[in-house]
Order: structure tokens, then sequence, then C-alpha cells
């Protein structure tokens, strides 16, 4: 499962999680991770090194490990034009561009052995997980279900407390947030009894969560009709300005900025989707409401 940063902080809590169930490093024979962000996959590369344990993939996030570990050029000019398009400041976009560079120290560019679709068993000796591919946090996000505890592994999918990040950016695919709530639903499918997220803690009453969860949603969407409401239309990036974040979003550092953005284009394309909102594909792309 999931194996955090690749960081020797990382790698010994892991041992020490090991040793407390029994067991060690080299006893692993297969590491199913639940998407590509570096704090789930960034340890895998040095966990196969030691044990020999195959690394497994969600296919559509198998297909990014390059263009985002180990070449990251292509990326960074897709980062760029997709700030510009935004409304990002130009003389903001450098650093907003190079925003994630400090954390590529804190992963090793890993090729997955085993690439896991939808619906299948996942390689785990011994045990029955069956995966649920719930693309939205990312393109190839997936789920773990064992039928037999009626547990669910849901990555960062369903977080007990937080929502997950759902952004648009260029490996996001067109709508993430559609994707999202799509794969929440899924979820929905499922008789579950106990969460086991990758972060925060263990909980019960998914139904509930995934309410709270859609709502949140909702609730930010209907948020973004409103600010568009008063004309002139406007960019991601002014619509980003006038929403509620943690902190105002002029305090957030350029990496917080740059998510918010992502969380708002998000937003704005699902709304685009639905057919409330209306994309003018000037430089940058400005947005307004759409009157049906
Ligand atoms: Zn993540
Ligand atoms: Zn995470």
């Amino acid at each position: 499962m999931d194996v955090g940063w690749n960081t020797d902080e990382a790698l010994e809590t892991l041992k020490e999680g090991l040793s407390s169930i029994g067991t060690d490093l080299r006893s692993i024979e297969s590491i199913v991770v639940t998407h590509i962000h570096p704090d789930h996959y960034g340890l895998a590369g040095r966990v196969r090194e030691i044990s020999g344990a195959k690394v497994a993939l969600h296919h559509l996030d198998a297909a990014l490990t390059k263009s985002r570990y180990l070449d990251p050029r292509d990326l960074l000019l897709e980062m760029r034009s997709f700030l510009l398009d935004a409304g990002a400041p130009k003389e903001q976009v450098e650093e907003l561009q190079t925003a994630s560079l400090p954390a590529l120290d804190r992963r090793s560019f890993v090729e997955p052995d085993i690439e896991i679709q939808h619906e299948e068993i996942a390689p785990i000796p011994g045990r029955s997980l069956k995966v649920i591919w719930t693309p939205g946090h990312s393109p190839g996000h997936i789920c773990l279900y064992e039928g037999r505890s009626k547990r669910l592994f849901s990555g960062d999918h369903i977080l007990p407390r937080i929502t997950a990040n759902i952004s648009y950016h260029p490996q996001s695919g067109d709508n993430p947030l559609r994707d999202y709530l799509e794969s929440l639903e899924k979820i929905n499918n499922y008789d579950i009894e106990e969460v086991e997220p990758a972060h925060e803690y263990q909980f019960k009453e998914v139904a509930m969560r995934i309410k709270e969860i859609q709502h949140h949603h909702i609730e930010r969407l209907v948020e973004i009709k409103t600010v568009l409401k008063s004309p002139p239309s406007k960019t991601a990036w002014d619509v980003a300005q006038e929403l509620t974040w943690s902190r105002p979003f002029n305090s957030y550092p350029p990496f917080m900025k740059r998510m918010a953005v992502g969380e708002t284009v998000a937003h704005l394309k699902y709304l685009i989707s639905s057919k409330e909102v209306i994309a003018h594909n000037d430089n940058p792309v400005t947005y307004s409401p759409l009157e049906l």
C-alpha cells in the first residue's frame, strides 16, 4: 500500500510500523499505490530496492510518471501556459510554475512493474482487495475494497475531515471535478463499514462523509457563480482572489496559490460542462455566467 515521501524519516516510520506487526521491509511482496502523488508514491523505489517487491499503479497514473518525475521540462512549459491562460500576473508566473520543484528531491523516479485496472483484484498475495478506479484527485486514483471485512482503503479520494484537492492542471484530464463527483457516487454502491484513508484517521459512516464532500463542492460552485454575476467577465485568477480560502488568497505561498487556482479552474470547467458558465478564449481566458 502507499509508502509515503522519499525521505529517511518516512522509511524509518514504515520500518517501525512493520516491526510493530511482526514483519519487516524484506517481507514486502507488492506495493500497491493509490495514486502518483509524491507523498504516496515517492518511497516506492527505495522499498522496491530493499524488498524486491513489485510496484503497482493504475495505468493512467503510470503513464504520467516520466513526464512528472523523470523529465518535467515539458510539464513546466504546459504549467506556464496554463497559468497565463488562468490570468496569473506575469511577474508571479515563474515562481508559480516552479513551485513544486522542491518536492522533486523527496521522490524518486520509479516506473511501476504492474499496471492495474478497474475492478481487478489487486496484486497482494493472500488478500482479496478489489480495485475501484476513482479518478478526480488524480486521473488514475484507485481505492481498494475488501469485501470480507467491508473495508475501503480510500487513498486521498475520501478523507474524514479535509477534502481532497481537485485541481485542473496539465495532467488532470478535462473535467476533474466531474470525474471526482462521479467517483464519489461509485463508492456509494459498495457496502462499507470502515474507511482506511491515506491521511488523517479511520472512520465509519462513509455515505454521510460523501454527502458532506458533495455539499462542499456544491457550495463552491454556487460561490463561483455568485462571483461571476458581477461584470465584467473574470479570469480564473480574479475568481480565486474573491473566493473564501483557509486564509486570504494573496497571503498564500506560490504552491498554495497554484493549487487554489487549479481548484478554481476545476470548478469553472464543471460549470462550463453543466452549461452554467461560458469561457471566452481571450488571452487570458475569461468567464461569465451563461444566461438560459
Ligand atoms: Zn494526493
Ligand atoms: Zn496525499
